[in-house]
């Protein structure tokens, strides 16, 4: 078998194991001790795994691997977040980031190397698209962060708490792959975290929301970002295709699909004279009255390739205001990590973009430094221009 054809046991779940190991003869408690010994104790070298006989091991050597992706940079921050970025196969850099808090530690995952949908607030969109990671390389960032934050080993604490699929990429666009990543996070033979703490975010790709259905009980994030279709549709372009309407309705079927009692969060950009004034909330309050959520919202970050703007304090506080008034549960998230880049729609790793919309973006600002980066231009009345 050539080196390429081998499978990469680190991305297979429980069932492709057992299917796996089934073909080699052996039992299907075997996949129980082999996800104990990559994903808890971080051994990733058959010959250390002692409770397996030789003749498996050597046969496992022979015909599978165990293969994680490679970090190239560690950014630590001086608020004890971490920025790594990571090579995948394709060669493409994607970037993850850690958050410490109190009492819970948050990892941020990229599940594509660049990202297709180019909504207009983000630094991922800008960089093109090159490939989809492999579920090795999605739940590999998991091992990774943990083995550089000191979390494996017999009296090691685990660090991260909290996985976010809110890195590069639209995770549902890659769809597989991040659904096994993260059924193998939220396993207990493997990760074993909540299903609380595993949430899925998304720019509504609503035929995927509706296939989660049995597929996945992990939690879910939208990336809303604005109150109507028309605005809505010029920051996250995939809404001209599942219009707000839709994509609610299909989140509702999924949230309604889970075993326990849980509501999705609403994710809102607050872009300074964008979508950030009080009839934008107001709005926002009115779509979302029968439809139970939390709401986090969350200051733009700027970045090289973007001239909106980070909003006021009083406008960010008086939006929180009216979402609160209305009956929500309102989160602010605060900046973190901001002196590496490593802030919500900033990580752009180093993408070999198959699409050339890297060019033409640093093309229209060679020619025009003053043009905005978004697709368009809104004025603080409302009304958009080219
Ligand atoms: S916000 Fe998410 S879906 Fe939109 S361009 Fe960025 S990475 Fe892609």
């Amino acid at each position: 078998m050539s080196a390429q054809a081998r499978s990469n046991l680190i991305g297979l779940t429980h069932e492709q194991l057992i299917v796996h190991l089934s073909m080699l003869g052996e039992k299907p408690f075997r996949a129980r001790q082999l996800m104990k010994w990559i994903h808890q104790r971080g051994i990733v070298d058959f010959e250390a795994m002692t409770d397996i006989s030789k003749p498996l091991r050597k046969r496992l050597s022979a015909t599978t691997e165990l293969l994680l992706p490679e970090i190239v940079q560690d950014y630590p921050s001086s608020d004890g977040s971490h920025k790594w970025i990571i090579r995948i196969a394709s060669g493409s850099q994607v970037e993850m980031v850690y958050i410490p808090e109190a009492g819970r530690g948050t990892l941020c995952v990229s599940s594509q190397a660049g990202c297709s949908l180019d909504c207009s607030f983000c630094a991922t969109g800008k960089q093109g698209f090159d490939s989809n990671l492999s579920s090795a390389e999605i739940v590999g960032q998991l091992w990774l962060a943990t083995a550089q934050l000191g979390g494996f080993g017999p009296n090691a604490k685990r660090p991260i708490s909290n996985v976010v699929m809110m890195g590069m990429g639209e995770p549902l666009l890659n769809f597989d792959n991040v659904m096994a990543a993260v059924n193998l996070m939220m396993d207990d033979c493997a990760w074993g975290l909540s299903k609380r703490r595993v949430t899925i975010s998304t720019a509504g790709v609503v035929p995927a929301i509706l296939r989660m259905q049995g597929q996945t009980d992990a939690s879910l994030a939208i990336s809303l970002h604005a109150p109507n279709d028309e605005l809505r549709s010029q920051l996250v372009p995939i809404n001209r295709r599942y219009p707000i309407r839709e994509l609610l309705a299909a989140v509702r079927v999924y949230m309604d699909s889970l075993p326990d009692r849980r509501v999705p969060v609403i994710e809102y950009t607050l872009i300074k004279g964008i979508n950030d004034h009080r009839r934008h909330a107001r709005e926002l309050a009115a779509l979302l009255e029968t439809f139970p959520c939390k709401i986090n919202l969350i200051p733009f970050n700027p970045f090289e390739m973007s001239d909106f703007e980070t909003p006021a304090d009083a406008a960010v506080s008086n939006f929180r205001q009216i979402l609160k008034q209305a009956g929500f549960t309102v989160t602010v998230r605060t900046t973190r990590a901001d002196d590496i880049s490593a802030a919500c729609g900033q990580l752009v790793g180093a993408v070999a973009d198959r699409t050339r919309r890297q060019d033409r973006y640093r093309r229209k600002l060679n020619e025009n430094p003053d043009l905005a980066m978004g697709n368009f231009i809104i004025c603080d009345s409302g009304r958009y221009s080219n």
